[in-house]
Order: structure tokens, then sequence, then C-alpha cells
């Protein structure tokens, strides 16, 4: 099942659309997918993957998403907040509450990422602490789920923004390097959870440096070079020079 189809994506960040550094970039994620996204620092990895979440505007482009095609600069705001809450991310740096406890955190990504003053004051229903429960010991956190989010190790906090970002109910997950610092056990049990995500249904783009992760875990490879897409297919059919 198609879950997300950018068409002819650019993003430049000058007002006027000089030196784009995402040039018609266009591709479909399906749901299953687990595609690593490759490339040398500088060639618009990140960008993309902040265009995707909605955090930082696209120059023009189309995005495939709610079973319709639609010109991303065309979005109204109600049409971007549901976009955007379409599309999780986890980053390397995890960016949990440090001094709240894991549970907690996972019930975060029940927040929108535009908080109104009710929401503030919104209790977490059991539906979503069942939920939140639920996540943690699927990716063997339930026993930590007391403790403050500080106390944990890096690839246990990064366990936990995993679990944040499914609260959230995404279509799509997003991981921006999310292995990058952990050792590496630790990065087998993110690859490893991640697939599970991925087989669960929810496409997951990952943004990767080590093309052994890339060839032992992902099913399929985009290659990014000075703002353009240069490939797209299995990591086994990589050349060498991305
Ligand atoms: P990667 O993640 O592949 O290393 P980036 O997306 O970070 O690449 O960067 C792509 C290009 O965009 C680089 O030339 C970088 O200098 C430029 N760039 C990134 N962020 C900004 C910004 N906020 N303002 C202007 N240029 C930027
Ligand atoms: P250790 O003390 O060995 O570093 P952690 O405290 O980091 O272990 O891990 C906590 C839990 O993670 C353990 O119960 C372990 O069973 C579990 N675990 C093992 N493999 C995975 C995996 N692939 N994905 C998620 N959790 C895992």
């Amino acid at each position: 099942k198609k879950i997300l189809e950018v068409k002819q994506l650019t993003k430049s960040y000058h007002k006027n659309g000089e030196q784009p550094v995402l040039k018609n970039i266009s591709f479909t994620l399906h749901s299953g997918e687990y595609v690593a996204m490759i490339g040398r620092s500088g060639a618009g990895k990140s960008t993309l993957l902040h265009v995707l979440n909605g955090s930082i505007d696209a120059t023009s482009g189309e995005i495939y998403y709610a079973e319709k095609t639609k010109n991303i600069i065309e979005f109204n705001s109600k049409e971007m907040r549901q976009w955007r809450s379409t599309c999780a991310t986890i980053f390397q740096d995890f960016c949990l509450v440090p001094r709240l406890d894991v549970i907690t955190n996972v019930l975060l990504g029940r927040l929108s990422d535009t908080p109104t003053i009710k929401s503030f004051f919104k209790q977490f229903s059991k539906e979503d602490r069942v939920k939140a429960i639920r996540l943690l010991e699927w990716l063997n956190m339930l026993p930590h789920a007391l403790q403050r989010a500080e106390n944990l190790s890096g690839g246990q906090m990064q366990r936990v923004a995993i679990c944040r970002a499914l609260m959230q109910n995404p279509s799509l997950l997003l991981a921006d390097e999310p292995v990058a610092s952990l050792d590496p056990k630790n990065t087998h049990r993110i690859m490893d959870a991640l697939g599970k995500v991925a087989q669960g249904g929810i496409p997951v783009l990952i943004n990767l440096h080590s093309i052994e992760l890339v060839k032992q875990y992902c099913t399929r490879v985009i290659g990014l070079a000075k703002g353009e897409l240069i490939f797209d297919g299995h990591p086994n059919n990589l050349t060498e020079d991305i």
C-alpha cells in the first residue's frame, strides 16, 4: 500500500529559490518498507527529513497523503497540521524530557506539536496509558517505565523515543541518524526495533552512515548527491560511489 509519495520536491534556503539543496526529488514509500537514505555530508538528507516532517517549508513540490496528491505550498494550516501528525521523527540525540519518567515521555507523543492551553491540562486517557504500556513492553522497556529518562542508557533512551513516536499513531516513521551515538549492541537493537516497526506496516525512512547496516537491515536504499536523488533500489545493487 502506498503511504507517501513525493513528487518533484525542491528546497532552497534562499527566498528567491536560488541554490536549491533538494532538486526535483520524487519517490514513493509503501507500508512494510525499511528504507535507508545515504549520501555524503551536505547532500541534503537532513533537509529532506525536515521537509517531510513539516519542520521546514519546501520551496515547491507535491505530496500524496491521506489518499490525495496536493501541492505542498498550498497546504492550509489544518492540512499542514494533519500532515505533520502523520510523520513521527526520532533523532540522534533522542530529545526526551530528562526529568520526566519514561512512561510520561511516551505519553507526550499524544500531544500535538502546537499545544493549546487545554492540552497542557489534559489528562491522558486510560486507553493512551494502556497503549504506552504495551509499546514499552514490546521494546522490553516496561521494567524502566517509572525511571527518569535521564537515568537511562542511550540505547534505552532511543527505544523510549520510538515508543513516543508510535504513540502519535503515525503513518510513517522518520529517523535522523538514530544510531549515530550508540554502541554496536544498542545499534543492532535499535535497527532491529525499527525493522519491527516497518514489518508492522509503518514505513521507516532512516538516515544512515553505515553501508554495513544498510545492507544488513534495509529493504531499499535511496542515495542523494548534491540535492539530487541518484539511486533508488535494493542495497545489494548499490554502486560504490554514493
Ligand atoms: P546532509 O544531512 O546530507 O549532511 P543537509 O541537509 O544538512 O545535508 O545540508 C544540505 C545543504 O543545505 C548543505 O549545503 C548545507 O550547507 C545547506 N543547509 C543546511 N541547513 C541550512 C540552513 N538552515 N540554511 C542554509 N543552508 C543550509
Ligand atoms: P543490558 O543491561 O544488557 O545493556 P539493557 O538494559 O540495555 O540491557 O536492555 C534492556 C532490555 O532490552 C533487556 O530486557 C533485553 O532483553 C532487551 N532487548 C534485547 N534485545 C532487544 C531488541 N532487539 N530490541 C529491544 N530490546 C531488546
